[in-house]
């Protein structure tokens, strides 16, 4: 099959986000011919992501409701540069519909979906009562927000415990809380309802039975604006710590070469992406339980961090195709069986932490050197002195192995491992090392339950000898002044 590009209409793109998936947008929208436009917030003078773009502008301010949360200055810089369209990234405003809205009301572009879409899908309460409309599986539980302890135990009694109280507006893995019995109910109803009304201006919560050692395994969804829906297959994404991911990978181990269940969860996401008449990329995400059954947990109504993954086994530029399709361009996608894959890719999300607490690490980058085996891919936004800050999120870059097999995944994403060098910082990249050596991981057999049952922090040794990275570093350094 042959299919010829058509030249498009440049166009003037504002990226309203920062880090890896800026500079992974910008480039997006240069391939395309349009003007990538950056933001630098007071702290960001020299961030990588304005590299890749054709323009800057100051977004004032540093921390997050200051700057990249702010509605009213980035609108009012798209204004004043003239943009035709603005991508948001993930996080951020990226699934706010009154930003969307807001942009919509100036005649610009939002690079997602449509508002309603976003309005929807955003309330983990309104998108499960579509879902179940749609005939899909959602995990027992309210389908409605709760209002009261007493509402929220009678609804536990009725699916059993545990249960998990989740906010109706959380993400990021926040807003949740496992409850054992009806005392935990009460203990901590009031808590989690401040916590999210906090953190996401909503205290609305749910009550859903809690599966036990799930599998997290979500499906990409590509839509146009004509009507067509396509997916990429599935991600699995159980490896996580607070309920948030942090090695992810593509195809499933957990499906593995069971096509008939590979089929009937990419189509339930489909048939729910239709529902919502679905005009952008997105994620549905499920809950498998150890029977296989599986259950809707969420849609994320945006690029997801590990969307690099279904990239490598479809070929499929997902960054490129959600700019097209939110300008009204045809995808160029003939038909679903268009959309193939092939071997297996894993991707490990670095981050500022302490490797054993799991918690941010802020710091200084005072070296930082890549030496990897052939085929890796690594979208970050890394340089030597970034200074990273309790300001954003701590993830500074996503290493990410493509194999013919899994097994060849695994080999070249070890060995990518020990060719990352960054000095200066804490990072995850000991825990990284120690998930993948470990046989349970390396056999497909875990779940989410699997840093809590392994705990693979714990075989961290505190001492972690940071000369041989120095020795490195000081080897290249040396080289490179001809020493
Ligand atoms: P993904 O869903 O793409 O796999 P995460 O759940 O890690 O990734 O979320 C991506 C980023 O967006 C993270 O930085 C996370 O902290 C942030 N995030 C996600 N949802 C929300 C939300 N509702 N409010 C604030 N931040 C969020
Ligand atoms: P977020 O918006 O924070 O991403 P999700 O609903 O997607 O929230 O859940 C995040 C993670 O929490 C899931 O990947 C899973 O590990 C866990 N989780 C959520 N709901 C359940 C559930 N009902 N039972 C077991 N684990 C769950
Ligand atoms: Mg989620």
């Amino acid at each position: 099959m042959s299919i010829r590009l058509k030249e498009n209409k440049a166009r003037r793109i504002l990226i309203a986000n920062r880090g890896e998936i800026a500079a992974r947008i910008a480039k997006a929208c240069r391939e395309l011919g349009h003007t990538a436009i950056g933001l630098w917030t007071d702290n960001e003078v020299h961030a990588r992501h304005l590299e890749f773009c054709d323009e800057w502008a100051h977004l004032e301010g540093t921390g997050n409701t200051e700057t990249y949360l702010n509605q009213d200055k980035i609108i009012k810089i798209a204004k004043e540069l003239k943009v035709d369209a603005v991508h948001p990234g993930y996080g951020f405003l990226s699934e706010n519909g009154g930003f969307a809205e807001a942009l919509s009301n100036n005649d610009i572009i939002f690079i997602g979906p449509h508002i309603e879409a976003i309005k929807i899908m955003g309330d983990k309460a309104t998108s499960k009562t579509l879902a179940k409309e749609s005939g899909v599986p959602v995990v027992p539980g309210s389908a409605d927000a709760v209002k009261s302890v007493a509402e929220a135990i009678k609804i536990a009694e009725e699916i059993g415990y545990p249960v998990l109280l989740k906010a109706v507006a959380g993400g990021g893995g926040r807003g949740m809380r496992a409850c054992a019995d009806e005392n935990e109910i009460k203990e901590q109803f009031e808590a989690v309802g401040r916590e999210s009304m906090a953190a996401f201006g909503n205290g609305d919560l749910l009550v859903e039975k809690l599966v036990l050692n799930p599998r997290h395994i979500e499906v990409q969804i590509l839509a146009d604006k004509h009507g067509n829906v396509f997916h990429f297959f599935e991600r699995e994404c159980s490896v996580q710590r607070r309920h948030q991911k942090i090695v992810e990978e593509a195809p499933s181990p957990f499906i593995g070469d069971d096509e008939e269940l590979r089929q009937k969860i990419c189509q339930t996401a489909v048939k729910l992406s239709k529902a919502v008449k679905y005009d952008s990329a997105g994620t549905v995400e499920f809950i498998m339980a150890e029977d296989k059954s599986f259950y809707f947990l969420e849609m994320n109504t945006r690029i997801q961090v590990e969307h690099p993954i279904t990239e490598e086994i479809t070929g499929m530029d997902l960054i490129v195709c959600m700019i097209q399709s939110a300008l009204g361009e045809d995808l160029q996608i003939p038909s679903q069986d268009f959309i193939t894959r092939s071997g297996h890719a894993i991707e490990c999300r670095i981050c500022a932490e302490d490797p054993i607490t799991m918690l941010p690490a802020p710091g200084v980058v005072t070296g930082f050197e890549t030496n990897f085996p052939q085929g890796i891919r690594f979208d970050n936004c890394l340089f030597k002195d970034l200074e990273v800050t309790p300001d954003f999120d701590p993830m500074v870059g996503k290493l990410i192995a493509k194999g013919v097999v899994r097994d060849v995944a695994i080999r070249k994403m070890e060995s990518a491992l020990e060719g990352l060098y960054i000095e200066g910082l804490k990072t995850n990249i000991p825990l990284h090392k120690i998930i993948l050596a470990n046989q349970n991981f390396r056999d497909g057999n875990y779940s989410t339950s699997f840093i809590g049952v392994e705990k693979p922090q714990e075989q961290i040794t505190n001492n972690i000898d940071y000369t041989s990275f120095y020795m490195k570093l000081a080897g290249i350094e040396a080289r490179r002044m001809g020493l």
